[in-house]
């Protein structure tokens, strides 16, 4: 946060200035373009969470913000997609053949979002000032000019059709993104019978090789057991914990009710060249795991995860079989929770700004736009780059334990020049001359396994101490 002083902080000016302007921000940071949350617009302003409650309730009293019927404040207008909607059924655009024939199909597919996708398409096509059908022709050098035209309309923030707030802030109209709109036209040619090649109507592919390289450090993650702890509980930093060694989807993470089996084995931590035999006794858990089918085509069913490290370990040793891992009574409490606690940490460990705004001010396609908003997801791809980092960099090991499959695990099978140089590095058994602990590796499981089992000490200083 920046180190200049509040205008209500500052004291030359006085009680009811001050609480007036105090007032107005408040304002300001609740409702859009920011939308920030009680917790966020506390530490914009320099308050008590319940300070800015306060607040916010004597704004209601003034009238200046709403309330829904349960007393929540309501921050954007209501949606009025709905009746956008109800007033399209009564214009030519839904008397249009191809627009019906498209409508119909999504119906039977069971679209949930085809009034908004119909609602999108019409905004196009008003916007371009079109035919519907002009989409259709089967020559996409005619279709892309206009499509280019749509995408350079919005981002000047010339579509007449959108919300009032995309006008008034064009940097950030700059930044929004057209796809939702391309995705409607898309569509509409696709289910209409019309092909799409490869390369046409897309606007930038999803970097996905580029957010695949999102990872915290080993000395990050525990940073972040202890932050999570100190900041938010034993409840959170449990999750965290888990999350970063099962990388599962965050609705498998709050929906799981695990089953742990211990297991103990003595392994042989020495080679034929040594003098001594190293008899390392290790433990580790299993976690047999229920996926609930995710599509109605899925059947669903269980998987095996295995919990490894020291701090993860002591986790499940506290938890209950087959219980969830948490005690939210609503899981999108908990994930929206969990992701904002998540992007706290990411600020904390200087990822990302500590500033809300700042946050989301990110453009898209750069690593802190991924950190702002699909925190889950870096964790999801740290797991494996962590799982990658313990098996000798062995991708089929990694898928197996990934268990979910996964189009971004190919990405991770390709080695960097970097990961070129550290082939045959191994924290237990030759542990690399200019030693990068921050992101140990290790030449198989197994000697992983050991290391984590022996308070993190190499075979040279085992076989010394034995
Ligand atoms: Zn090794």
């Amino acid at each position: 946060m920046s180190n200049e002083i509040l205008l209500w902080d500052n004291p030359r000016i006085k009680g009811e200035q001050a609480h007036k302007l105090l007032k107005q921000r408040v304002l300001e940071l609740t409702l859009p373009p920011h939308n920030l949350t009680r917790e966020n617009i506390a530490k914009m302003v320099n308050r008590s969470i319940s300070k800015v409650y306060h607040l916010q309730r004597e704004l209601v009293e003034d009238g200046k913000l709403q309330t829904s019927q349960s007393g929540h404040i309501i921050k954007a207008k209501p949606d009025r997609l709905a009746s956008k909607y109800a007033d399209l059924t009564q214009t030519q655009f839904l008397q249009i053949e191809s627009v019906i024939k498209w409508r119909d199909s999504l119906k039977r597919a069971e679209v949930k979002k085809y009034k908004y996708m119909i609602v999108n398409f019409w905004k196009v096509c008003k916007t371009l000032d079109v035919h519907p059908d002009v989409f259709l022709i089967d020559d996409m050098n005619e279709v892309n000019p206009l499509v280019d035209k749509f995408i350079q309309l919005f981002k000047e923030g010339k579509t007449h059709y959108l919300k009032n707030n995309a006008v008034k802030d064009p940097l950030r109209q700059s930044k929004a993104s057209p796809q939702a709109y391309i995705e409607a036209i898309r569509s509409f040619i696709r289910r209409n019978g019309g092909d799409i090649a490869d390369g046409d109507l897309v606007i930038r592919r999803k970097p996905v090789d580029l957010y695949a390289k999102a990872k915290l450090s080993d000395n990050q993650r525990l940073k972040g057991i202890r932050f999570m702890k100190e900041n938010f509980g034993e409840e959170m930093a449990n999750i965290f914990t888990l999350h970063n060694e099962l990388g599962v989807r965050t609705t498998t993470l709050f929906t799981m009710k695990p089953r742990f089996e211990k297991i103990t084995r003595t392994f042989d931590g020495s080679d034929e060249n040594d003098k001594v035999r190293l008899q390392v006794p290790c433990t580790w858990y299993k976690a047999t795991i229920f996926e609930q089918k995710q599509q109605k085509a899925s059947k669903g069913g269980y998987f095996e995860k295995y919990i490894i490290t020291p701090k993860a370990k002591a986790v499940v040793e506290k938890l209950k079989d087959e219980e969830p891992i948490h005690n939210y009574q609503s899981i999108k409490t908990a994930k929206d929770e969990y992701n904002e606690r998540l992007r706290q940490l990411f600020a904390h460990l200087g990822m990302i700004s500590t500033n809300p705004i700042d946050q989301k001010n990110y453009e898209e396609n750069t690593m802190k736009w991924f950190y702002v908003h699909y925190p889950t997801g870096v964790m999801r791809h740290s797991c494996v780059h962590w799982l990658m980092r313990i098996t000798g960099n062995n991708a089929s090991a990694v898928s197996t334990l990934f268990w979910e499959k996964s189009e971004t695990l190919k990405i991770y099978a390709k080695q960097s020049f970097d990961d070129l140089l550290q082939i045959n590095d191994c924290a237990f058994c030759r542990p690399p001359i200019e030693s990068d602990k921050r992101f140990r590796r290790f030449c198989n499981l197994k000697h992983a396994i050991i290391f984590y089992n022996n308070g993190g000490k190499s075979k040279k200083e085992m076989i010394q101490s034995a």
